[in-house]
């Protein structure tokens, strides 16, 4: 890329954007940490929210708005979350993809695939995590492609993922004493936690306020052996938004933590999840990516032959 031209810009966008979120794009003194912790980023690296900062900072509509990193970002809030300086970089980018649909960079119905690709992205995940789950717990080691190929036919013949099939418990203990960092008997069930977290969004049967209560009423070998919590991304936007300080990623992940030190999975589990994640993100960007290279034509894309092609099968 050229060297950018300052007075060539649009001078005022940092004051539009700067006008709807709290914090100002000025404030970003470059540290990197959204970055380095954004989700998307770590697995396929092309989604940079300092450079979208600085960009808007500069006032680089046109780049902003013709960009397909825009829609990579799942709009978790990790760089928002770790961010010292408070700047909010997913509620820029939020922020760049609506101007983006009001100037018609794209459309509304590029933005339903995008919408429509998450949502799928996640159950995929759901399907997964329950399959690999069975796996490991008969010692088995996994196979994230036959995983993936598995998931991806049994979601294409079933119009709905299997939800929980709970029908209620009884309190074994309440667990007022364990993992008291997690502050998690403070709970009033607001659900606010709930309504900002984007894995709920797409799958019905995750929900940090579910996790929060099935512990307090000292169900945690149910929890230790259960796939929701392997659901979990730890974007920690869920702690962030409790006004009771409870922090539901904090718990998530003792919980996780010590599902591997009570032997309920083997200790290989983690690394072997984390590359699960990579691959989805990877289906995921490559999705958005063709959508993005036919949004023009965005009613050819249809998600089913797309995903073929994006797995070789
Ligand atoms: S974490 Fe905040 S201050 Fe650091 S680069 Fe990102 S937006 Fe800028
Ligand atoms: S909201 Fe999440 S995916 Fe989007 S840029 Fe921030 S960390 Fe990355
Ligand atoms: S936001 Fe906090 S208080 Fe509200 S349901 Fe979630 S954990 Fe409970
Ligand atoms: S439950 Fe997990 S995925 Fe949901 S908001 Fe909390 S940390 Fe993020």
């Amino acid at each position: 890329m050229d060297a950018i031209k300052i007075d060539s810009l649009t001078t005022d966008l940092k004051y539009v954007v700067n006008a709807f979120f709290e914090s100002s794009t000025l404030s970003c003194y470059t540290c990197n940490t959204c970055t380095v912790e954004c989700p998307v980023n770590k697995t396929v690296g092309r989604l940079d929210p300092r450079k979208i900062v600085r960009m808007a900072a500069f006032g680089m509509k046109e780049e902003l708005l013709g960009s397909v990193e825009l829609w990579l970002c799942m709009q978790c809030r990790k760089c928002t979350n770790v961010c010292p300086q408070k700047v909010e970089p997913t509620s820029a980018i939020y922020y760049f993809r609506n101007l983006a649909v009001k100037e018609g960079f794209v459309s509304g119905e590029f933005v339903k695939v995008t919408d429509e690709i998450d949502e799928y992205s996640q159950k995929l995940r759901q399907y997964i995590y329950a399959s690999a789950l069975k796996a490991k717990k008969n010692g088995e080691r996994l196979n994230v492609h036959e995983l993936i190929s598995g998931a991806i036919k049994g979601l294409n013949s079933e119009s709905e993922t299997s939800e929980s099939t709970e029908n209620g418990f009884k309190i074994d203990k309440l667990m007022f004493g364990e993992f008291p960092e997690a502050k998690f008997v403070q709970c009033l069930t607001c659900r606010e936690c709930t309504v900002s977290c984007i894995v709920s969004r797409s799958i019905k049967a995750f929900d940090p306020v579910k996790i929060m209560r099935t512990c307090y009423v000292g169900k945690e070998d149910d929890l230790l052996a259960s796939p929701e919590l392997w659901l979990c991304i730890s974007c920690e936007t869920c702690t962030e938004v409790c006004k009771q300080g409870v922090k539901g990623s904090v718990l998530i992940s003792r919980l996780k933590k010590k599902a591997i030190e009570k032997g309920v999975l083997p200790p290989e589990t983690e690394s072997e999840f984390a590359e699960i994640d990579r691959s989805i993100h990877e289906i995921r960007a490559e999705l958005i990516t063709r959508a993005w290279d036919k949004r023009k034509e965005i009613q050819s894309f249809e998600l089913t032959s797309e995903i073929k092609k994006v797995i070789g099968s």
